[in-house]
């Protein structure tokens, strides 16, 4: 690595490492100056965009609309839904306009349940209007305590999708929708290995019957949940007036669940889990440059040499590719910062090259070099893609193995970092044997949607077993 990028050991200084690659990769300036609220650079909007990109094209195949809500919502929407309420410790109120002081306050978005189910109150009328699927792509706002880029914010983004139904059934598929939809975009396409939690009833989402939530593992062994999708039964629709006329003209209250779409939350684990002590490593799928082609030669002798990476861009059509033309800096200062930034494959071509009629193809992720034809650049380029894609999903997988554990004393000394254990019962509310599990740092992040059946005791306190639950320390 170069003195003037220099990044420190990802393995030894995680931490600082995470705070040095988001800001020298160009991805936020944190200058800004309002605690956690964090200036996009456009190299993070060009990945974010194409991360709101996938979710939405999977959210409109999926019979979604797209919708756009106020930010405001005044403070008699949030007390609706009384457990919901419990928000207001984290929220944003807006109590003067100009020189006026407002009648009433308004908070600022921590999420949308209470600015959008009142219009959905008025817009559903009958069984017919149902389901009714939209979501919209914005940033909310949340007073944290303490912030990080990504992965904790006062001002972050998401997409929410918020579903109604006309019955509980229909509502569960939908969570299994939203599940698929995650396996496709953040496994399929990113490569991110997860896990989906029924979580335990303690830590679902405020209002919710249950929550259901995709944890990533983290290199510093926490993790980072990326997405949720909560069954909200009819708390809400009753709270807000949510209600339908079934095929015998019969009132009856409707059935809904929410989908949050972590896209800061994507974007930290992209950078925590894929980068390395160079920078940042892009999955292809949201990489802003797929291929950047240096072109190498002695002052002077360029023409020639940019003519031909020219022809060789022309001939990488489908990729998203760039040719770094900057004469003032050295083949070497490219490469390093092409590095940092995560560029996926790089191509050298020098004067030899384009004589021979062939280019050196360097992989970002492994840095192994390939030498191709030009004529085979383009398989060439798609297969080492492919490669590449396959080496991330490989990364990502081995952090998330998981040891099964059936003591304290096998959870202490377990070598991964999910644990798989069973507890006497991980569904009640300010359960004893998680709150000791929680003393040594360890959260019961949930059970499996596909319930598995316990055999034999609790772990910590030895009385009968009753789920399967995975632990992990948890941010
Ligand atoms: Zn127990």
């Amino acid at each position: 690595m170069s003195e003037e990028m220099g990044i420190t050991v990802k393995k030894t200084e995680f931490s600082e490492w995470y705070t040095q690659v988001v800001q020298k990769a160009g991805l936020v300036d944190t200058r800004y100056g309002i605690q956690g609220f964090l200036v996009h650079r456009p190299w993070a909007m060009r990945i974010i965009k194409r991360l709101y990109q996938l979710f939405e094209e999977e959210l409109d195949c999926t019979g979604h609309e797209p919708t756009l809500f106020p930010l405001l919502i005044p403070e008699e929407n949030l007390k609706k839904e009384e457990e919901h309420f419990q928000f207001a410790p984290e929220v944003f109120w807006v109590t003067e306009a100009g020189s006026d002081k407002l009648e009433k306050r308004y908070a600022l978005r921590p999420t949308s349940e209470t600015a959008i189910y009142p219009m959905y109150a008025l817009w559903v009328r009958s069984y017919r209007d149902l389901p009714l699927k939209c979501y919209q792509s914005v940033s909310v706002y949340r007073y944290e305590p303490t912030t990080r880029p990504f992965l904790r914010g006062r001002e972050f983004l998401w997409i929410e999708a918020h579903d109604v139904f006309v019955s509980h059934s229909k509502a569960l598929e939908q969570i299994k929708q939203d599940m698929g939809i995650c396996e496709k975009v953040i496994g399929d396409k990113l490569g991110l290995s997860f896990k989906f939690f029924k979580r335990p009833k303690w830590d679902k989402f405020k209002g919710a019957e249950d929550t259901y939530a995709a944890d990533c593992m983290m290199p510093e062994g926490r993790v980072n949940q990326i997405a949720s999708t909560h069954d909200l039964g009819q708390n809400f629709a009753r709270a807000f007036g949510v209600n339908y006329k079934d095929e015998s003209e019969r009132e009856q209250v409707a059935w809904q669940t929410t989908f949050g779409m972590g896209i800061w939350r994507i974007m930290a684990s992209l950078v925590a889990v894929f980068g390395d002590d160079k920078g940042l490593v892009l999955p292809p799928e949201v990489a802003p440059i797929q291929v950047v082609i240096v072109p190498i030669y002695r002052k002077g002798e360029g023409e020639e040499v940019i003519k031909k990476c020219v022809q060789l861009a022309e001939s990488l059509k489908k990729f998203r590719v760039h040719i770094d033309k900057r004469d003032e800096k050295t083949p070497g200062f490219k490469f390093n910062e092409w590095e940092l930034f995560g560029v996926t494959i790089r191509i050298e071509m020098g004067k030899r090259e384009a004589n021979e009629g062939k280019v050196t193809i360097a992989r970002r992720d492994t840095g192994e070099k390939t030498v191709a034809l030009e004529k085979d650049c383009e398989t060439a380029v798609a297969k080492e893609l492919s490669l590449i894609f396959h080496g991330l999903k490989e990364k990502s997988l081995k952090l998330s193995s998981t040891a099964e554990a059936k003591t304290m004393d096998e959870i202490m000394n377990a070598k991964t970092l999910f644990i798989k254990t069973q507890l006497c019962s991980s569904n009640m509310d300010g359960e004893e044997c998680a709150k000791k599990l929680k003393e040594i740092g360890l959260h019961v992040r949930g059970t499996l949607l596909d319930r598995e059946n316990p055999k034999g005791t609790c772990s910590i306190c030895g009385k009968k077993a009753n789920e399967v639950v995975y632990l992990a320390r948890a941010y």
